[in-house]
């Protein structure tokens, strides 16, 4: 997955690409093209997801990462909350990067899969 979150100081957005997954049954659709799973983008803030599909989808990830913002935290807190119920919930591994208004930065995982950097 190679996922970005970027904040104007105004509109937010988000993307998210992906290799897909070894085995995928033929016409899969996993969590990428599924707004509020592999990415998010709303006045609060953006995330990109990465990790098993199903699980992002499953716990509409990146959703759940802005709702947080919604809901007061910033984007750390965001980041590790909903990756921590995404593991409660299914056992799996993931991980989501968080930009909120404030131009702070959050992200969380559950696997080493997954890296970051920051531009
Ligand atoms: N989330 C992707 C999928 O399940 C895999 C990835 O790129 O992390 O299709």
């Amino acid at each position: 997955t190679v996922g970005a979150v970027a904040y104007d100081g105004d509109s937010f957005a988000a993307a998210t690409s992906t290799g897909g997954r070894w085995f995928a049954l033929a016409g899969r659709v996993g969590d990428v093209p599924q707004i509020g799973s592999g990415f998010y983008a709303a006045p609060a803030g953006a995330a990109s997801a990465t990790g098993a599909g199903e699980a992002i989808a499953k716990t509409t990830l990146t959703r759940r990462a802005v709702r947080y913002l919604e809901d007061g935290v910033d984007a750390a807190t965001a980041a590790e909350r909903a990756v921590a119920d995404l593991g409660e919930l299914t056992g799996e591994g993931a991980g989501v990067i968080v930009l909120d208004r404030e131009g702070r930065f959050g992200e969380a995982y559950n696997t080493d899969a997954m890296q970051t950097s920051r531009n």
